[in-house]
């Protein structure tokens, strides 16, 4: 398979749109049931595209040679992921040639460090407000519309996933306003190329137990999906996801956690809201026993953070049965303690899907 190269005409692009929206209805894991119960996606307006912004390839940053096969897939993404790269952290060189270094940086520590023959990510976004190709290909292939360079960034998601790293570390403090603009144009173009619904646009944490794209990054990420519809001209979605608990985390959704851990068989773990060690210890072994392997984001040169037994995206559907809340006690205990603290859900009489424990864990 080859990329394709220059952009659609307006005549192939609209055609493509609704293949997407069909395709979209049957989309891949645990957005099914989602997406089955929401509102349709809107269809984006005609004449309201993002433009493409400016965006320097692989050939302008010096990128080395691939030593894989770029695999390009017949398919679009699902998603469009948003990561932060972690370290070195929040340079303040804000400079096309540091966006540039940050670049070859990752390459090598991705080609070097890890083996994977080329950067994992499709596009780098500099803290200068700098978009830069990542993988051989992505550009072209984003431009033509139709086909997914695969990429490295979300574990177990790679073919579903486009994938853009964010320069810095976004757990305290905020992106500057150029990064978030050119983080904006970037989406925009994207999920119009692709013809993604905005609600499809989501942070490395809805996927992996990890912190990644940062606290405050991803609590901007509605932010970013209003501003994306604003950009293409289509209303505005939310999807639902999983929360991220982690040691040290405490409240009604750690002791819900604890109870529906001790329906797993955890039955010496106590349920007090607090995700001390042996919840930790707990969390662990349930990803080790049901074989999730630990993604932590990948762009990082060096992990200064240990995301051991990180309770998210992948771990919450191993926990959170399809059951009546009456069928176990320690299910109903866990939907009891979420209701008191004002999680939403249905009557108590019928089976809970992953959109009401969804619900009911407060997203
Ligand atoms: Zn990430």
């Amino acid at each position: 398979m080859t990329a394709q190269s220059g952009p659609p005409t307006p005549a192939r692009r609209a055609v493509l749109r609704g293949s997407v929206a069909a395709a979209a209805a049957g989309a891949v894991g645990w957005q099914t049931a989602t997406a089955a119960q929401a509102a349709p996606a809107p269809a984006p307006r005609a004449g309201a595209e993002a433009a493409e912004p400016r965006i320097y390839g692989t050939a302008e940053w010096g990128a080395r040679p691939p030593e894989i096969d770029i695999l390009v897939e017949d398919h679009v993404p699902t998603f469009i992921v948003v990561h932060h790269t972690a370290d070195p952290g929040n340079s303040e060189d804000y400079s096309l040639e540091h966006a540039k270094q940050i670049c070859r940086d990752i390459q090598n520590f991705h080609m070097d460090g890890r083996g994977w023959g080329d950067t994992g990510q499709q596009f780098t976004n500099s803290r200068g407000g700098f978009i830069l190709e990542g993988r051989h290909q992505s550009l072209d292939v984003v431009r033509g519309g139709t086909q997914h360079v695969q990429g490295a960034n979300v574990g177990g998601h790679n073919s579903e996933v486009i994938g853009i790293e964010n320069e810095g570390i976004y757990t305290d403090v905020d992106v500057p306003p150029a990064l978030w603009d050119s983080l904006v144009a970037l989406v925009a173009w994207i999920a119009t190329q692709y013809g993604r619904p905005v609600e499809n646009i989501l942070g490395h944490r809805d996927f992996n137990s990890t912190e990644c794209p940062g606290n405050i990054l991803y609590g901007r990420l509605q932010e970013l999906r209003d501003a994306v519809a604003g950009a293409m001209g289509v209303q505005s979605a939310t999807p639902s996801v999983w929360p991220l608990l982690r040691p040290g985390s405490t409240g009604a959704q750690v002791r819900a956690a604890q109870h529906l851990l001790r329906a797993k068989g955890f039955e010496g773990l106590r349920a007090d809201g607090v995700f001390g060690p042996a919840t930790k210890r707990a969390v662990v072994k349930l990803a080790e026993v049901h074989g999730v392997e630990q993604h932590v984001c990948s762009a990082a040169h060096h992990r200064t953070v240990d995301e051991t037994g990180y309770l998210g995206s992948d771990i919450w559907p191993l926990l959170t049965p399809r059951l009546t809340e009456g069928a176990n006690s320690e299910v109903g205990e866990a939907v009891a303690t979420l209701r008191r603290a004002g999680g939403r859900t249905k009557g108590g009489s019928e089976l809970l899907t992953p959109r009401d424990w969804k619900g009911l864990l407060g997203s």
